[in-house]
């Protein structure tokens, strides 16, 4: 059984597109479904108590604590009722008795459990909240699916198979599940690893692969770069011209961004409309360029300004410039106490707090914003090697030749 399919039904959403069928759209292949709806409902906060993973989580996806206590033992008392009084549609025998009792002996044993849990964790003074997704069996599934995936998707390891896969796990992989897993992992808790030629921020958002570059689809954004280039040469300030040509640069973002990612409330942060578009994007726009939301524009601009605080000190040659620079320009936020992506806090809460996507997003931004500098900054140091070398093989060939 596919739990994650069964998940996304037993859902709220679910429940209000039943209702609105029956309500509004009054469809007769809808009629009499308000079982099914609060079927749905109960099951969708029930869900949400069992799988808690923020501590700042709202409503019933908050921890289990003592704030909330009087409300969550209410749920749970009640969805108990409600599963204990269930019928079978066929003869009307009561559910826990007949013969597809299984799952729901499971709920209500697990409805138990966690009562019991809280009154003697959190009651007994040893934990101030529990969050129930850490209980939950997921991170074994995972795990075991990860195992399977080894050595050709093989259900049944001997010891040294194990032994193996388990030893490639630790050293070397994030447990990666396959798609036909039991669940989806919901809490990535990742090794720590670094890399710098990839966004690693947008992949811990999509979990997925970043699509391979397309600049070429913006011909324009590596001329405009190289007049970024010369503003700061000319300027040495953010003229309105290179301010125009950041928020045009801002759109490419916006588009590799969107291409890419696939979390839904990410998306509409990043496309959001913006109170001031640069000038440069509203003329060159004919209708197909992608308008950044102001956040982006203003991550642009500070990512600009960090870029020529580290150009103008000629560190863009040193190790691990990627990271550098975005650890910079986060630190230049935090002491600003920028706001950036306000509308994602809400977002940002759903997830557990090392996987919130509003910090990912920023650092999404400013390392497309910095890859592009960067793949340009090197080109013209290389342009600049190369031109050397030439005259100064030419010089060689003519002394040769003079002689
Ligand atoms: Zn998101």
């Amino acid at each position: 059984m596919k739990v994650k399919l069964a998940a996304q039904v037993l859902s709220r959403s679910v429940a209000d597109a039943l209702e609105y069928a029956l309500h509004h759209l009054k469809h007769p292949k809808f009629e009499g479904c308000e079982a099914t709806i609060l079927f749905l409902k109960k099951f969708n906060d029930l869900f949400d108590v069992l799988n808690s993973r923020n501590f700042l989580g709202k409503g019933y996806k908050s921890p289990f604590m003592e704030k909330n206590k009087t409300k969550f033992f209410q749920l749970l008392d009640e969805t108990e009722a409600y599963i204990r009084g269930l019928k079978t549609s066929s003869n009307g025998e009561l559910l826990l008795t007949s013969q597809r009792k299984t799952g729901f002996l499971g709920l209500l044993v697990t409805l138990k459990s966690i009562k019991s849990l809280f009154l003697s964790l959190c009651e007994g003074g040893d934990l101030k909240f529990l969050l129930t997704y850490k209980l939950s069996q997921d991170h074994l599934e995972l795990f075991f699916s990860a195992i399977r995936s080894h050595g050709g998707h093989n259900n049944n390891p001997t010891a040294k198979q194990f032994k193996a896969a388990y030893v490639r796990l630790l050293a070397h992989h994030q447990i990666m599940t396959s798609d036909s897993a039991n669940c989806t992992i919901l809490d990535d808790t990742n090794i720590l690893n670094v890399s710098a030629s990839k966004n690693t921020y947008l992949k811990s958002i999509n979990d997925s692969d970043a699509q391979r570059d397309d600049i070429d689809q913006w011909p324009a954004v590596e001329s405009l770069v190289q007049d970024l280039n010369y503003c700061v040469n000319a300027f040495r300030h953010q003229s309105q011209y290179s301010q125009d040509v950041i928020g045009y640069v801002a759109g490419f973002v916006v588009k590799k961004l969107k291409t890419s990612l696939r979390c839904v409330d990410c998306i509409s942060a990043v496309v959001e409309k913006s109170k001031s578009p640069s000038n440069l994007l509203l003329i060159k726009n004919r209708g197909g360029l992608n308008l950044p939301s102001d956040d982006i524009t203003n991550l642009c601009k500070l990512g600009e300004k960090v870029f020529r605080i580290f150009n103008a000190a000629g560190k863009l040659t040193v190790r691990n410039v990627m990271h550098r620079l975005i650890l910079y320009t986060l630190n230049d936020i935090m002491s600003k106490g920028m706001d950036i992506f306000h509308s994602l806090i809400k977002h940002s809460v759903d997830h557990a707090p090392q996987d919130n996507h509003r910090i990912f997003l920023i650092k999404a931004v400013l390392f497309e914003y910095f890859k592009l500098r960067l793949c340009h900054a090197g080109k013209t140091e290389t342009e600049k090697l190369q031109a050397n070398k030439t005259r100064s093989l030419n010089l060689k060939s003519t002394l040769f030749k003079g002689h």
